[in-house]
């Protein structure tokens, strides 16, 4: 289950801002009182989460909106750019003009000073007077030309100098998007980690207040311990969930079905070989605890609490397509919690699955229950989730097996 495991890949990350596992208490009643106290800090709890997921998605605005103005500049210096290269080149372009024009004037000058003969001719000039006057003019010329070229090779400098600040700017803009794109990739983790918890949440949120009012409704006293007064069954084994199939993924870490370059943990052993539809057993006596409907990870989940040998035990069964239980109701281990889903029937809404099995999880303790070895949190049940494999003996991956 893609959801589970994002949340362990992350939960080291965020766990110490935002998570504050519900401290298991060993000696803890199993009260109504317990469960309303336990219930009172799951919604703490998610208040806490949805703060921060605010907190989150305004600095990833933040980030984007510095992502976003750092481009804008970059855009406007190449602009810059191009207009400096242009005016270098018309700089250029003009101190080429300019030298040409000099180089006229002071071959006129030249001839003037040294060869009298061709005063007239170079000059035109109709007497003594004009020609002193064109001499002075061409000196004047010079000097301005000489100026002219001065003040465009300063340009040319000052635009190259400004296309080597844009590209060193460019440089620094670069890595400051670099900066924050993996800035906004943290937080868009830290923020689906947080929605996921908050999504976890609301369905134990939900789950805890259906079986509050099913234990008010029975009548049991706010201190009176739950198990006496609901008379719950006691078992001395687990069965096998299905009546046959073949485990197509052990628990543990595995490649992720839905993302093969990612390794993920793996809280539950599935079981393929049988159409949706087929029915699902309770793996022994106990009390349905828990349910999730329609998941957007997971789809319909059925969660039944066991006492096993004096033992408190959780069974998960999840992507199912039907759930043929409520919470509160006693179950047998040949009680029919729901039926097999996960393919075509159940993918509209669960987006975790590849194909009809059901995802088969066994844990310590009652998930979401009150009384000693108890616990609400999720993060909790995901540490205490064990091989059910090698717990019921099920035939190695592949391996048909038929009768439970
Ligand atoms: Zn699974």
């Amino acid at each position: 289950m893609k959801k589970l495991v994002k949340l362990i890949l992350v939960f080291s990350l965020v766990s110490t801002l935002f998570l504050n596992p519900l401290v298991i208490d060993a000696a803890k009643a199993n009260t109504l009182a317990a469960l309303r106290a336990d219930l009172k800090e799951m919604e703490a709890q998610k208040a806490k989460n949805d703060r921060a997921k605010k907190l989150t998605t305004s600095q990833i605005d933040q980030a984007s909106k510095g992502i976003d103005s750092a481009q804008k500049e970059i855009t406007t210096n190449r602009g810059k750019v191009e207009a400096a290269k242009i005016k270098v080149e018309e700089s250029n372009k003009e101190i080429d003009k300019q030298k040409a024009n000099m180089k006229e004037v002071i071959y006129a000058y030249q001839l003037a000073t040294g060869n009298n003969e061709y005063l007239e001719y170079v000059f035109n000039a109709d007497n003594l007077t004009d020609l002193i006057y064109r001499f002075s003019v061409s000196e004047q010329l010079i000097e301005w030309q000489q100026t002219e070229i001065k003040k465009f090779e300063a340009l040319v400098r000052t635009n190259e100098k400004l296309q080597v600040d844009l590209a060193n700017r460019e440089v620094a803009l670069n890595k400051e998007i670099n900066n924050l794109e993996s800035r906004v990739v943290k937080l868009g983790n830290q923020l689906a980690a947080i929605t996921e918890i908050s999504v976890d949440l609301v369905d134990d949120i939900k789950s805890a207040k259906e079986y509050i009012k099913f234990v008010e409704k029975a009548g049991c006293g706010e201190n009176q311990d739950i198990d006496y007064c609901l008379r719950v069954v006691t078992d001395t084994g687990f069965r096998w969930p299905l009546n046959s199939g073949r485990l197509t993924s052990p628990f543990g870490y595995r490649k992720d079905p839905l993302n093969k370059k990612r390794t993920v943990f793996h809280n539950a052993i599935d079981i393929g070989g049988n159409a949706e539809g087929t029915k699902v057993f309770a793996s022994a006596a106990g009390v349905v605890g828990k349910i999730i409907r329609k998941a957007s990870c997971g789809g319909n989940s059925v969660f039944v609490w066991h006492n096993v040998n004096g033992k408190k035990y959780t069974t998960q069964y999840t992507h199912l397509l039907s759930i043929r239980v409520k919470i509160g109701d006693v179950v047998t281990s040949e009680s029919v919690v729901g039926t097999v889903g996960g393919g075509s029937q159940t993918r509209s809404y669960d987006k975790c699955s590849t194909g009809a099995h059901l995802h088969f999880a066994m844990a310590t303790g009652h998930y979401g229950g009150a009384g000693s070895n108890s616990y609400s949190s999720y993060s909790t049940y995901l540490t205490r989730c064990f091989d059910a494999q090698k717990f019921l003996g099920l035939p190695a991956k592949g391996v048909t097996f038929s009768g439970r």
